[in-house]
């Protein structure tokens, strides 16, 4: 037997009792003649004490340990004389009898203690290391309970959890496929599935009403923070429901999980629903973070053709938000606010502010440009009072001018703490667009995906302005967060075939590529719809994490790299042999 306890486990009662401990040397301290050990597992820490004048040979045992020593000892729970109230274990300490070393350890590449002395890249070469720090360890205890908590409530909704394939089809649609290479079928290539969207609508077809599944996704694409090549849905779907249905569902699973994983509770209230179109406007995106106000007002009547300043005078789009209190930020913060609007991450062309003095008048750096009269009727359409500080951004392309400022309003509510972690503001988006267009690819492309249905009252403009038609597409929104995503789905083989042609798709090119799902149509597809959540994004705000890796066990780092395994890397001829391939030297 290796042990009787864990590490996190004995308390006063034990006192007196003898007890055997296995676990990991978190750290040795040698204060006169006792030596202290930290011994850790997954369940805490607890102190093993050393007396020399005791056992002078244990003792010295003691002092040899290494940092990551894996050792087994015996003794009796006494009540500590200098008691920690830091540690559930701090009451007591073992009066060790006992010492067995079951491994050595070299020396660890950094310290293994809450707030680790390791830089990034060297933390995820040892990443099993890393893993043993209490708050990593913490966050993959929530997502397993989160996992535990989302199965729970939909085995209770009536979901079945299927298993769908990992290698299947590429398709051209959304993001770029991770591709695998078939050996069986030289030339050929097999794709890892972006999502199980066209399997989980087969299985509705099929007649499986209510699926769901906590499954691995993987795409090909530029990594930000919370984003990585290989990440995790729960994936779900139900046939005979509407928007409404689907959105009570899913609203009441997120109820269940705050209460269930952080004691929150939501209430009874349905989570607030905003269309895209409003929430472009008032926020300029499609995630607004509701955590705090600073709505954009729009400036184009109050500024625009009111002066020389051609800068407004050209623009799309002049918007502003006002800064409560800021008007006596220094010269320096503004400096700071400009460089960043002008950084490559916003892309504006600058920034124009207003402050609002105490006398009520209006300085601002267009002063030049503008008459203290119309300063004054900015002021007003702001409803900006003496302190505050407006904001202004402006530019020819009135999406890439909201998004800006959207950008500016989050750094700002970051700027004036209102972007508390321990709040939750959620919502949905609703009524997004159908189509949008891609200036890389010159066509119309899907929002969602090509399979989410059109409203119904706009299936008429596919032919005559697609641009304009809603989508029956919603998605969750929290604290600026898109945690989830989904639609009513077409289940009719025409209407889906009108889709592709809109999306550019030649009959046939449509057929070669999705003709295993318009086939199914054919045969009796029910009205279905769903959506999935990114478990990732999902766990990492409720951990209140700022990087999703932090609550992934392996993650890959910024450039899709696993740097413990070391992979992506190269494989011997002789398997590129096997599947007929060949390296194209670089150019
Ligand atoms: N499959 C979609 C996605 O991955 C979600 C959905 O529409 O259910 O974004």
């Amino acid at each position: 037997m290796y042990r009787t306890h864990n590490c996190g486990e004995l308390r006063i009662k034990h006192v007196g009792e003898t007890v055997t401990l296995a676990g990991w040397v978190q750290r040795t301290r040698k204060m006169g003649g006792m030596t202290f050990v930290d011994l850790r597992d997954r369940y805490g820490i607890t102190q093993l004490a050393f007396n020399e004048a005791v056992n002078a040979d244990l003792c010295a045992a003691a002092n040899k340990l290494g940092r990551e020593y894996v050792i087994q000892v015996k003794g009796k729970v006494a009540e500590r004389y200098a008691k920690n109230d830091k540690m559930p274990t701090g009451d007591i300490e073992i009066i060790t009898e006992t010492l067995t070393v079951l491994n050595a350890a070299d020396t660890p590449p950094f310290t293994i203690e809450e707030n680790t002395d390791g830089g990034d890249d060297l933390r995820m070469k040892y990443r099993y290391l890393d893993l043993r720090r209490s708050n990593v360890r913490a966050n993959l205890e929530l997502r397993h309970k989160f996992c535990l908590a989302v199965r729970h409530f939909l085995d209770a909704e009536g979901f079945l959890e299927i298993e769908t394939p990992v290698l299947v089809g590429s398709t051209p649609e959304g993001a770029r496929d991770f591709i695998v290479p078939s050996r069986m079928n030289p030339g050929q290539f097999y794709a890892l599935p972006q999502s199980p969207q066209t399997l989980k609508q087969l299985l509705m077809v099929a007649g499986m009403d209510r699926y769901f599944q906590i499954v691995k996704c993987f795409r090909d694409e530029d990594l930000r923070a919370d984003r990585q090549p290989e990440f995790t849905q729960i994936d779900c779907e139900m046939y005979f429901e509407q928007q409404d249905d689907i959105i009570k569902v899913f609203e009441a699973m997120t109820k269940h999980l705050f209460k269930e994983i952080r004691g929150i509770d939501l209430g009874e209230q349905p989570f607030l629903r905003m269309s895209w179109h409003e929430a472009m406007r008032r926020f300029g995106s499609d995630k607004p973070d509701m955590r705090f106000g600073m709505e954009f007002v729009e400036l184009m009547d109050t500024l625009q053709g009111k002066s020389d300043f051609a800068v407004f005078n050209e623009a799309a789009y002049i918007g502003g938000i006002c800064a409560k209190g800021c008007a006596s930020y220094t010269r320096k913060q503004i400096d700071e606010l400009t460089a960043f609007v002008k950084s490559q991450q916003v892309g504006a062309k600058g920034l124009v502010y207003a402050r609002v003095m105490e006398d009520g008048s209006v300085k601002s750096s267009v002063d030049k440009f503008y008459t203290q009269d119309i300063l004054q009727d900015l002021k007003a359409k702001m409803e900006a009072a003496p302190g505050d500080l407006i904001l202004i951004i402006s530019g020819p392309d009135a999406m890439k001018a909201r998004k800006q400022l959207c950008e500016l309003r989050l750094e700002m509510g970051t700027r004036l703490g209102l972007r508390d972690k321990n709040k939750f503001a959620l919502l949905w988006v609703v009524d997004f667009p159908m189509f949008e267009w891609s200036e890389e690819e010159g066509r119309l492309m899907a929002m969602h995906h090509p399979f989410t249905s059109p409203k119904p009252c706009d299936i008429a403009k596919l032919d005559t302005d697609p641009a304009s038609v809603l989508a029956d597409a919603y998605d969750m929104v929290c604290n600026g967060v898109e945690v989830g995503g989904g639609s009513i789905r077409i289940h009719d083989a025409v209407l889906q075939a009108k889709i592709f042609k809109v999306l550019g798709f030649t009959p046939e090119k449509a057929q070669e590529q999705f003709g295993f799902l318009m086939n199914a149509f054919r045969y009796g597809a029910p009205p279905h719809g769903g959506l999935a959540y990114g478990l990732d994004r999902f766990v990492s705000l409720f951990a209140g994490l700022d990087s999703i890796r932090d609550c992934i066990a392996f993650p890959k780092n910024n450039s899709g790299r696993d740097v413990m395994l070391d992979a992506p890397s190269a494989v011997d001829q002789a398997q590129l042999n096997e599947l007929r391939l060949l390296i194209k030297p670089a150019e």
